[in-house]
């Protein structure tokens, strides 16, 4: 399976602003200076490598969308803004046919970006949507209203098919097999198992693991967590943050560690980024998350766990 991320910012689009970009760059420029002072040869490529990630590069701003291609079948977990570029990206591959579209819930930044998915307007596609809410397609229509968009969801011209399934039920999509689990979120969310083969992946975003309760809940999902070899979770907050938030529906980074520690998860991708966060803090989070893996390690029983920050456009080989 090859997974890509083309949003993975939560709650709300939070494209960079001039501030933000103009200390990336002046840092950009100041390493670029140290390096040429003590190597004049060095070319601009080795020097972008060696910087640090968020002088590199970009978390992204776009809200929650992720592409899992597994053989020729082409499967989407929400529809955030993320989805414009996604939609984008497969048309210029050229793609046409079916499309399996899997919800985990309808706030907006997981909705949003469908009225601006180009393959919904090719008539020869046809968007299969899968969902544990069975009003799904009201959501949507309610979407876009005329009120609020000028193409109603009905008039689109792909044709659409939906398919509702209760939590702990499972889908075949193409020898693909995906499961459900309810999560712990304000109106509800859905996280999904993707197994192909003896590979797995797990989405499991818009969910609060925290406080006094987190022992219990690791127990009660390690049924559905247990050994995935790809975890993307939601990692919102800070600790503190979470303690502020708590009923908000997101977990901390660091626990969010501990979870993927206590199910055997071996690759964790720490997604939903808190809108408020600039790049800079979410790489701070991020680290302090790394060290605290290390504290681990030296103190309890081995693990092995490799933990990534989801940055956009980002892509992972199952
Ligand atoms: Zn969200
Ligand atoms: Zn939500």
């Amino acid at each position: 399976m090859k997974v890509r991320l083309w949003g993975v910012r939560g709650s709300l689009p939070t494209p960079m602003n001039r501030s933000e970009y103009h200390e990336k760059l002046i840092h950009a420029m100041e390493y670029a200076q140290q390096v040429w002072q003590a190597d004049a040869d060095c070319g601009v490529d080795e020097i972008i490598n060696q910087m640090h990630p968020n002088h590199k590069s970009v978390i992204g701003g776009e809200t929650t969308c992720l592409e899992i291609n597994h053989d020729d079948t082409v499967l989407v977990f929400d529809l955030g803004t993320g989805a414009r570029n996604l939609g984008a990206s497969l048309m210029q591959r050229q793609f046409r046919g079916d499309l399996h579209v899997f919800l985990t819930h309808t706030h907006w930044d997981h909705i949003q970006g469908f009225p601006f998915f180009i393959p919904a307007y090719i008539p020869d596609n046809t968007i299969h949507f899968y969902s544990c809410l069975d009003n799904l397609k009201e959501r949507f229509s309610r979407q876009q209203h005329p009120d609020h968009f000028p193409r109603r969801f009905d008039d689109m011209p792909a044709q659409t098919e939906f398919h509702y399934a209760q939590p702990g039920d499972c889908f075949t999509i193409n020898g693909l097999k995906v499961c459900t689990c309810s999560l712990i979120h304000p109106g509800g969310s859905i996280a999904y198992r993707i197994e192909a083969g003896s590979k797995t992946v797990i989405f499991a975003t818009d969910t609060e693991f925290y406080g006094p309760e987190l022992s219990r809940q690791m127990s009660d999902y390690q049924d559905f967590f247990a050994g995935a070899d790809l975890l993307l979770m939601d990692a919102q907050y800070s600790l503190q943050e979470a303690e502020e938030k708590k009923g908000w529906g997101h977990t901390a980074m660091t626990l969010a560690v501990d979870c993927a520690i206590y199910w055997g998860i071996k690759r964790l991708i720490l997604t939903h980024h808190e809108p408020a966060h600039q790049d800079k803090e979410i790489w701070r989070l991020f680290e302090e998350a790394v060290a605290y893996i290390e504290a681990r390690r030296v103190s309890g029983m081995p693990f092995a766990l490799d933990i990534f920050t989801a940055k956009e456009g980002d892509e992972y080989e199952i």
